[in-house]
């Protein structure tokens, strides 16, 4: 039996992902912003939460992870190089390390930029990876705490997966993204063709998450950048776009 993930969005456009695997009965749930609707939506499922994997310190990928943790006991994952940010961390992880669900292996990246210590789960037998705040949809994450040097070699490592990879971030962002994108792209089809449906799914309130690394590498400028310096200027323009 296949991995089951369900999305829940909390606050203004955060996504929280619940990964279930079958098998073991295991639940982990990636990045909670709050604790409240993440645990209804996995109690209405009969799931019950037994980890958590944070990417980031930031309050709105770790809010929930004290509630979650006193109200089922379960292990908080998360990176090693945010550990003193993360109070309510129990096991630090880093490039070379795995997490496992049931018999799931997920494969931790460190793939800094956004934040200094900021990681990716990646469940190849699964074909997906939990980005955080690392790769959007159409877009990447902004530089706080790190370089361009490290987007560019995240975007590049990650643009070397399988095309079919599914892609979970933690934030809506397509719309915005997708008229960036337009904009300094104004003669992709493949972006023109996924706005139209990017549109439409947003008119209707559904996700537009996850994406997939054959979709990025076609519409995502950041993903498509040639060089350290292109993806530089095009965050800076996209800093105040
Ligand atoms: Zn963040
Ligand atoms: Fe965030």
């Amino acid at each position: 039996m296949p991995v089951e993930i369900a999305c829940v969005p909390v606050l203004h456009d955060n996504y929280v992902w619940l990964v279930h695997d079958p098998v073991s009965g295991e639940t982990a749930v990636v990045d909670p912003a709050v604790a409240d609707p993440v645990m209804e939506a996995a109690a209405a499922r009969g799931w019950t939460i037994t980890q958590i994997w944070n990417t980031h310190w930031h309050g709105d990928h770790i809010g929930g992870n004290a509630a979650i943790k006193a109200a089922t006991g379960c292990t908080v994952t998360g990176p090693a190089r945010e550990a003193d940010k993360i109070d309510t961390l129990d096991v630090p992880v880093g490039e070379g390390d795995h997490a496992m669900l049931g018999a799931l292996r997920a494969e931790i990246w460190d793939v800094p930029a956004h934040t200094a210590g900021h990681i990716a789960y990646y469940l190849p037998e699964a074909g997906v990876i939990f980005v955080g705040d690392t790769l959007f949809a159409m877009g990447c994450g902004r530089l706080f705490e790190g370089t361009a040097d490290q987007m560019f070699a995240n975007m590049q490592r990650l643009s070397r997966l399988d095309g079919a990879t599914r892609v979970y971030c933690a934030h809506e962002y397509t719309l915005s993204n997708g008229r960036f994108a337009q904009a300094m792209d104004p003669d992709n089809a493949d972006i023109a063709r996924r706005m139209a449906e990017v549109e439409a799914l947003r008119a209707q309130g559904e996700p537009t998450v996850p994406t997939t690394i054959a979709l990025e590498r076609a519409t995502n400028p950041f993903m498509r950048a040639d060089s350290v310096a292109e993806l530089a200027r095009l965050r800076a323009v996209k800093d105040n776009f």
